[in-house]
C-alpha cells in the first residue's frame, strides 16, 4: 500500500473460517464469480466483522477481508472488528480501490442500494484497467434474514425494553400531555432502561392525525379518539418495533369494530406465520379479514417487515411477495386501517418464524383488547 492511505496497518489473523459470516459470504462471492465485494452499507460491515464505527469500507475476497476506516476509530476498531484485516486511511474508498489493484481484482461487486454515483464513480477510477464495478445480488442482506441465537437473545431484550415504553405512553396521554411530550417521556424511560437509542422516529398520531399511518409526533395536545403509538428502541445495535393503539375518551361502537377488526386482521395474519409460507401469504391473510369487513381499501400499507440491525430490513411482508418464510426470520405483523380525515388504527408485533410455527416476540401476558384513556 502506499503511505498516503494508512497510518497504520492492524494485522490481525485473518479468523476467515468457512462457518463464519464473512466465510459464508466468501462461497457466496464465488459462486456468484465475483473476485471481490465492496462492503459499504454500515450495518452489513457491523453484521459481518462486529465494527460499530459511523465510517468504513469492508473489502471481502475470496481468501481474505479487509476493513478500511479512519484515525478516529483506531481504538475501536481493535476492541471490535474480528475476522478482518483492518487499515486506518484518510480515505477508505481510495485505500479500497489500490487495494483491489494490487489484488488485480477484475469483477468487483458493489451494494447497488447502498454505493452512491459519486462513490461508483471514484471507485471505478482506481481499479485496474479491464476490472469492472458490477451490482452485486443482496447477499448479506439475504443472510441477515436468518437470525442467529445470539442475535435472538439481542433482539429479545430489545423487544422486551421496548414493550415496557408502552407504560410511559399511557401514563403520558393520560396526564394530558401532547404528541410530542408523549414522545420525550417515552424516549427518556427508553434511556433509563438501557436503550442505545429509539430505532426510528417514535409516532404518537392522535385523532384524527391517527388517519396517517406515518405521522410524526405534532405539538398539538391529544384530542379524543384513537391515538397510534408505533415505537421501538435499540439494544445492543438490535431494533424493536410495536405498536399499540388506545382511545382517548369513551369509544362509540363503530369505533370498537374498527379496532377488532384490524386486530382479527393482525391475528390472520400471525396464524399464517410458519415456515414454508410465502410472505405475500402471509400479506393476503391480514387483508382478507379486512375485506369481510369492507375495511380492505383503507389498510394502505404493506402487512410487515423483517427487524434486526435495521428497523426495515428483509423480508418484506406485501402483495405478491414469494419469499419463503424459514425458521429464525424476525418480521414484524403490523395491518392498519385509515379512515382519511377520521381516524386509523395499527397493530403491531414482532413474530419470530419458528421449526414448529411462531412465536409472538411481544409479552405474552399482555391483553390486546382496545384500552381506553
Ligand atoms: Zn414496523
Ligand atoms: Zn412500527
Amino acid at each position: 500500500l502506499p503511505a498516503w492511505c494508512f497510518v497504520a496497518l492492524i494485522d490481525k489473523l485473518p479468523v476467515v473460517k468457512s462457518k463464519s459470516r464473512i466465510g459464508k459470504l466468501q462461497s457466496a462471492i464465488e459462486e456468484h464469480r465475483l473476485d471481490a465485494l465492496v462492503v459499504s452499507h454500515l450495518p452489513n460491515i457491523r453484521y459481518l466483522c462486529g465494527f460499530t464505527g459511523s465510517s468504513a469500507v469492508l473489502l471481502v475476497k475470496g481468501d481474505v477481508a479487509v476493513l478500511f476506516t479512519d484515525g478516529r476509530y483506531t481504538q475501536q476498531v481493535r476492541d471490535e472488528a474480528r475476522g478482518a484485516k483492518v487499515v486506518i486511511t484518510p480515505m477508505n474508498l481510495e485505500a479500497c480501490g489500490e487495494w483491489l489493484r494490487k489484488s488485480r481484482s477484475r469483477r468487483v461487486g458493489i451494494e447497488g442500494e447502498h454505493f452512491s454515483v459519486v462513490s461508483r464513480r471514484r471507485l471505478s477510477r482506481l481499479v485496474p484497467s479491464g476490472s469492472k464495478l458490477v451490482e452485486a445480488p443482496s447477499l448479506i442482506e439475504q443472510a441477515r434474514m436468518i437470525k442467529d441465537e445470539g442475535e435472538l437473545e439481542k433482539i429479545r431484550s430489545a423487544v422486551k425494553v421496548g414493550a415496557h415504553l408502552f407504560l410511559a405512553t399511557l401514563k403520558a396521554i393520560e396526564s394530558g400531555k401532547t404528541e410530542s411530550e408523549v414522545v420525550g417521556e417515552m424516549e427518556y424511560a427508553a434511556r433509563k432502561a438501557g436503550a442505545e437509542g429509539m430505532s426510528f422516529s417514535t409516532i404518537i398520531a392522535g385523532g384524527k392525525r391517527s388517519a396517517l399511518p406515518h405521522a410524526r409526533a405534532s405539538r398539538a395536545a391529544i384530542p379524543r379518539g384513537f391515538v397510534v403509538c408505533d415505537f421501538g428502541v435499540i439494544l445492543d445495535g438490535y431494533c424493536s418495533d410495536r405498536t399499540r393503539t388506545v382511545f382517548k375518551g369513551r369509544p362509540t361502537s363503530e369505533a370498537r369494530e374498527l379496532y377488532k377488526a384490524v386486530l382479527e386482521s393482525q391475528q390472520a395474519g400471525i396464524e399464517a406465520v410458519k415456515p414454508g409460507a410465502t410472505c405475500g401469504e402471509v400479506d393476503d391473510a391480514c387483508r382478507k379479514l379486512l375485506q369481510r369487513h369492507k375495511l380492505a381499501k383503507y389498510f394502505t400499507h404493506s402487512t410487515g417487515h423483517g427487524v434486526g440491525l435495521e428497523i426495515h430490513e428483509a423480508p418484506r411482508l406485501a402483495a405478491k411477495q414469494k419469499q419463503i418464510l424459514q425458521p429464525g426470520m424476525v418480521i414484524t405483523i403490523e395491518p392498519g386501517v385509515y379512515l382519511p380525515n377520521k381516524w386509523g388504527v395499527r397493530i403491531e408485533d414482532m413474530v419470530l418464524v419458528t421449526e414448529k410455527g411462531h412465536e409472538v416476540l411481544s409479552p405474552q401476558d399482555e391483553d390486546k383488547e382496545l384500552i381506553t384513556i
